[in-house]
């Protein structure tokens, strides 16, 4: 039996259970793990705390971090791996992925996801419902795209940032890309024609940082 364990039991998880489920085969079957005091079953899948997870008899236990925030994840990257425990990567059957593309490992990709040609892609992204990502850009660890990104070519995402529903990223060059950096914030919706400077968060069209009270 292999069991796949899907870390977090809320929208995010329950967003990508029913994809996971539907690729399963008769020897194996999926859960969820929250840490929370949750009820043990979720829209009917077992739902178990960490532990309990670690105990159950199987021949291989498998985890994606379904929790959109990427310093979660991270925190739950390290449980994991103290743990022994590798990932799986939950990928829709809608989910198209073109040439020369390189993934970390524990990737989730939603429903009408579309990753193009050319792209390097870090550990533990996230994209969301009907999110793209063009030729040529390069993507760090922990980033994620909530539904609806239109992440054009040439953009280069550093590790942890976080982009809202529909939010346009605007293509670079191959010589000047547009850079969004480390942990910054790109708010829903927002038409980003700018590179976006580490932990700023922009909103707006075109972006601008977001003043704070
Ligand atoms: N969670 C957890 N361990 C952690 C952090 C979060 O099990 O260290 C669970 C939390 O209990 C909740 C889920 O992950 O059920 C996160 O839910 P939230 O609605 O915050 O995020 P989303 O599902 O939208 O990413």
């Amino acid at each position: 039996m292999t069991i796949f364990g899907i870390y977090g039991a809320s929208g995010c998880g329950r967003g990508i259970v029913p994809f996971v489920s539907a690729a399963l085969a008769d020897h194996e079957r999926a859960v969820f793990i929250d840490d929370a005091d949750l009820p043990s079953t979720v829209n009917g899948y077992p739902c178990l705390k960490w532990p309990d997870f670690l105990e159950l008899e199987s021949s291989q236990r498998l985890v994606c971090l379904a929790i959109a925030d990427g310093t979660v994840r991270e925190k739950l990257d390290k449980k994991c791996i103290d743990a022994g425990v590798s990932y799986f990567s939950p990928r829709s059957n809608q989910t198209i992925i073109m040439d020369d593309v390189q993934i970390g490992e524990g990737a989730i990709l939603s429903p009408y996801v579309t990753i193009t040609s050319n792209i390097r892609i870090g550990r533990h992204f996230h994209a969301n419902l009907y999110s793209y990502v063009e030729h040529d850009c390069i993507i760090g660890d922990f980033v994620t795209f909530a539904p609806g990104v239109k992440c054009n070519g040439n953009v280069v995402i550093e590790d942890f940032a976080y982009i809202g529903t529909g939010a346009i990223l605007r293509q670079g060059t191959p010589g000047k890309p547009l850079v969004i950096g480390e942990g910054a914030v790109v708010g829903m919706g927002a038409v980003v024609t700018k590179s976006v400077s580490a932990g700023t968060t922009v909103v707006g069209n075109p972006a601008r940082p977001l003043e704070k009270d």
